[in-house]
């Protein structure tokens, strides 16, 4: 029950009607017994500062970032965690309230200090460790685009030890690559790109661990687009993870069931970017099998 005490959190974005995160994150505050409450605000580009300074006020304690906002938000933040920097987009903020500071002034204002973070590459990584170590594994990687950079920073940060980017814009998975070998030289990786045709794409699978499609063929409503790869571009041990979420069965799921390879479906990575930003907020685990169904009941699967 909403009383005088309870403590917000939120997701802004523009739009925001089709957002899951509500009821996975007020899943997982119930089931805590936290007197939280998780809410949507519609936010248009033209009232991000003021939404931001407006959080402050009003003692939010935390929010999700979604689109068209994970960039420009940045510039109105105190702090960017280093990850979220690299990658250029924020997705989690974290306000700190200090009412005791002796540095406050003698109006007795708070000081509040944001810090943004990125946990949506988090999230991948998260949920692809849940079936496989990453460790020394060559990951090939489709699509150059905003959840191709959070995926491919994090997972070049996660010890992993061969990367393969394939993008429809050659020009795209360079600049990519190139901002991944100035930003992580001393991760020791090996980088290399491909524009993205079927035999490139075929090789590099060939030789690869894990596969993570970032593009959004397949998604909603296009459910019929012909899956990036097919069965038999795919072989049984490699870990195929289709980053979209609806539906849970893309074409690409269906190919990597064909073909015995090991599925990350894309809601796990919603989930577990979700979980990391419960746990930024909360400084406490997350209650992921209360997360995880409230997310699944939501999605309809
Ligand atoms: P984006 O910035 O627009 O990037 C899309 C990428 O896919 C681009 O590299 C684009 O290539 C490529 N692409 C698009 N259509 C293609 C096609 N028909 N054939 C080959 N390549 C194609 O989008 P985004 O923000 O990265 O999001 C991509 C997908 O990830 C969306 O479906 C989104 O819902 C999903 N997503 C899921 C999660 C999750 O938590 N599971 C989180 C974030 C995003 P070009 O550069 O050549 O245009």
């Amino acid at each position: 029950m909403v009383d005088g005490k309870t403590r917000i959190l939120g997701v802004i974005g523009d739009p925001i009607e089709h957002t899951f995160s509500p009821a996975m994150q007020n899943a997982g505050l119930d089931a805590l017994n936290l007197n939280y409450i998780y809410l949507p605000f519609h936010v248009k580009p033209n009232g991000l500062k003021e939404c931001i300074e407006g959080a402050k006020a009003m003692g939010i304690q935390g929010l999700n970032v979604t689109i068209p906002h994970k960039t420009n938000v940045m510039k109105h933040l105190d702090e960017i965690d280093s990850v979220a920097s690299m990658i250029g987009a924020v997705n989690t903020i974290q306000f700190i309230y200090d009412e005791y500071n002796e540095s406050s002034n003698q109006d007795n204002e708070t000081n509040v200090r944001t810090k943004g973070f990125n946990t949506d590459g988090y999230g991948c990584v998260r949920a692809i460790e849940e079936k496989t170590s990453i460790n020394n594994k060559k990951v090939t990687v489709t699509g150059a685009g905003g959840a191709a950079r959070a995926v491919a920073f994090q997972i070049a940060s996660s010890g992993i030890g061969e990367l393969s980017i394939l993008n429809r814009n050659f020009a795209k998975a360079e600049s990519l690559a190139s901002d991944l070998e100035s930003n992580l030289s001393k991760a020791g990786i090996d980088i290399t790109i491909n524009s993205y045709e079927m035999d490139y794409l075929k090789r590099e699978l060939d030789s690869s661990d894990i596969f993570i499609d970032t593009t959004p063929i397949g998604m909603y409503p296009n459910v019929n687009d012909k899956p990036i790869a097919s069965a038999d571009m795919l072989h049984e041990g490699l870990v195929v993870n289709d980053i979209v979420y609806t539906p849970m069965e893309t074409s690409l799921i269906k190919e990597a069931k064909k073909a015995n390879a090991q599925v990350v479906y894309g809601y796990e990575m919603l989930l577990y970017q979700g979980i990391r930003s419960f746990e930024i907020w909360l400084g406490r685990d997350a209650p992921a099998d209360v997360m995880e169904k409230a997310l699944l009941d939501v999605l309809g699967i």
